[in-house]
């Protein structure tokens, strides 16, 4: 017998889905370029108009994480 076994198995896997739908999804790609004040629009299906502007806003987020834990 390994009912029990079996039990978990499904219970790690109900798990597993309620996590998957509960995760948020991720911000749609927006229209304007998030970097800053930039206002350009954004290549189709990015958040920036540039991959320039994607790496300045990445930039500012990291050190700004950064900020808040020091
Ligand atoms: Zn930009």
């Amino acid at each position: 017998m390994c009912d029990i076994a079996d039990k978990a198995f499904e219970r790690e896997e109900w798990e597993r889905e309620l996590a998957l739908k509960n995760r948020k999804l991720p911000a749609p790609p927006s229209p304007v370029c998030r970097n800053g004040d930039c206002g350009e629009k954004s290549q189709p299906g990015t958040s920036y108009c540039s991959p320039e502007c994607r790496e300045d806003a990445e930039r500012l987020a990291r050190a700004e994480r950064q900020r808040r834990v020091a």
